[in-house]
């Protein structure tokens, strides 16, 4: 490639999104990943010894619409529109309750009216719900965010006014219920849909999945729907990380920009308050107008650019972000007698169990009884944990990671009781390794806590949830901003129609 005039930091999904979007705009893109590979969180890549299974995620889900706009059917990325695969809560006992998402069906509306006559006539109103909510969320997810002190606000009325419309069109009692239902808990949601508690526990599961709140936490109603939103629905979608790499990158390469792994960036370069380029840690400057940053707000911002370039009160502001990572990963090698079915499955027999797991971590503990979501790759197990907090009160990670994997195999073969005669070796990923392994700051897999006050037009910091920053030409466009986290691609491709669209 000739000289490059923009430059992505971080080859994850949405550093690889936002680089196609402005590599088809006639940019000159630069993709520059500290890894060996792409990928980010969907990579696959294990420290230690590889079990052949993904290391962080099952599987995973681009928007449809991003799929379409970027034409990735032709680099092998199908669209999934029916992601209804089986999400199955395990229950004391084996008789485990096995859901869909898919409408009408049966066996999802008997296995419910086990538990509850009253939840199963309820269940089709609910996913109609939660489809309401979920295209509500989608649209608030890429309307661009006002800075309330900026002028700009006039200029983006005209998409605030569509996303109100939308909200409008819901109809009176449907708008209502969704907007109560973002600052709500997801045990008050559940207590106004569900008398059985398997049922509301397992919802309960997922709206906790991946942040540092219990189910009793305000806010937990927008994280059931934003997860929800970005699964297609309750269980994992397929197809794996490394497909959806794959087909980025090609398409990157079909656009004409050009991807480095192995390749760190150390600072961004920054005169007079605007980008110039980046040093990478090897002592290679590569100069540039743009710099869209994937990497969390925080190691950009206070990392790679350094607070000295920056006004005072936005560093406090970065600073507070907070990054509060409690996930960990427990990967079992079996002989493949483990008895657990296919799918995902939650460990997650009630609401209150949850709340006491969570419990834990507001107290810098692994939960003693965690939450489990589990799912089998062949003969591997892959146990993802909550609660097991980066700061741990009393010991560092490494005294804790044999807790940490004792309590995840002692708590899934109570419903799995074949599961330890069939094991034969274990690897874990603490939140202590994603922040090594894959620079997650502080092991937060969103780039910032999904609660109430980072979320919309405070997505990284009130008031700069545009994608831009003080600095002239650097963008953010990972997780961390609006429409972020998880896997959606949502950040990426609203980062870049920032960047196309000036300064
Ligand atoms: C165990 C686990 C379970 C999860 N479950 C779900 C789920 O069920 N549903 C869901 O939607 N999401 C889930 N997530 C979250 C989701 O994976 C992430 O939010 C998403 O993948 C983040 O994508 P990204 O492209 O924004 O950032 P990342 O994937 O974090 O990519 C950022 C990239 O920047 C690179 N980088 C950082 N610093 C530098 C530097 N200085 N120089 C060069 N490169 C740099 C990193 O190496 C990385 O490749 C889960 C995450 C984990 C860990």
């Amino acid at each position: 490639m000739s000289q490059p005039d923009t430059l992505i930091v971080g080859g994850g999904h949405n550093g690889l999104v936002a680089a196609i979007y402005l590599a088809r705009a006639g940019r000159k893109v630069l993709v520059l990943e500290a890894a060996s590979e792409a990928g980010g969180q969907l990579a696959n890549r294990m420290p230690g010894k590889d079990l052949g299974a993904p290391a962080l995620h099952p599987a995973g889900r681009l928007r449809p619409e991003i799929i379409r706009e970027l034409g990735l059917a032709r680099h092998g990325l199908a669209i999934d529109d029916v992601p209804h695969a089986a999400y199955t809560a395990l229950l004391p006992g084996g008789e485990n309750l096995r859901l869909s998402t898919r409408r009408g069906d049966t066996d999802t509306l008997e296995a419910i009216r086990r538990h509850s006559a009253r939840d199963a006539a309820r269940w089709p109103e609910f996913l109609a719900f939660m489809d309401a909510a979920c295209s509500l969320l989608n649209a608030a997810y890429a309307t661009p965010m006002p800075r309330p002190e900026r002028r700009e606000i006039l200029g983006k009325a005209l998409p605030l006014a569509s996303l109100l419309l939308k909200l409008r069109r819901l109809g009176r009692r449907d708008m209502f219920r969704v907007i109560r239902s973002l600052s709500m808990s997801a045990r008050e949601l559940a207590d106004e849909w569900f008398e059985a508690e398997p049922l509301r526990a397992a919802l309960g599961a997922l709206a906790i999945h991946g942040v540092t709140l219990g189910p009793y936490s305000a806010g937990t109603g927008y994280t059931l729907i934003h997860n929800w939103l970005n699964r297609g629905g309750l269980a994992h979608a397929s197809p794996d990380g490394a497909a959806i790499t794959q087909a980025l990158v090609t398409a990157l390469q079909a656009a004409g920009g050009e991807l480095r792994t192995s390749a760190p960036v150390a600072r961004v370069l920054v005169e007079r308050q605007q980008v110039k380029g980046v040093l990478l840690k090897d002592g290679t400057e590569i100069h540039a107008t743009r710099v869209l940053s994937s990497a969390d707000p925080r190691r950009t911002l206070l990392g790679l650019v350094g607070a000295p370039e920056l006004p005072t009160d936005y560093v406090w502001g970065v600073q507070s972000i907070r990054m509060r990572g409690s996930v960990a990963k427990v990967h079992l090698l079996t002989d493949g007698n483990h008895g657990l079915p296919e799918g995902t499955l939650v460990v997650a027999p009630t609401l209150r169990y949850l709340e006491q797991a969570y419990d834990a971590a507001k107290y810098g503990e692994i939960s003693a009884s965690p939450y489990l979501e589990v799912t089998t790759s062949g003969a591997v197990v892959s146990i993802h944990f909550q609660f097991a907090p980066f700061a741990l009160r009393h010991e560092g990670w490494g005294d804790a990671r044999a807790a940490l994997e004792t309590r995840a195999i002692e708590t899934l073969s109570k419903y799995a009781p074949r599961l330890s005669d069939s094991l034969q070796s274990v690897q874990s990923i603490t939140p202590v390794d994603l922040e090594e392994h894959w620079s997650l700051t502080e092991g937060d897999l969103n780039h910032g806590q999904l609660i109430l006050d980072q979320l919309m037009f405070m997505r990284p910091l009130p008031g700069w949830s545009d994608h831009r920053t003080p600095i002239d030409g650097l963008f953010l466009g990972g997780s961390g901003t609006h429409g972020g986290g998880g896997i959606s691609g949502v950040p990426g491709r609203n980062a870049a129609r920032a960047a196309l669209s000036g300064r």
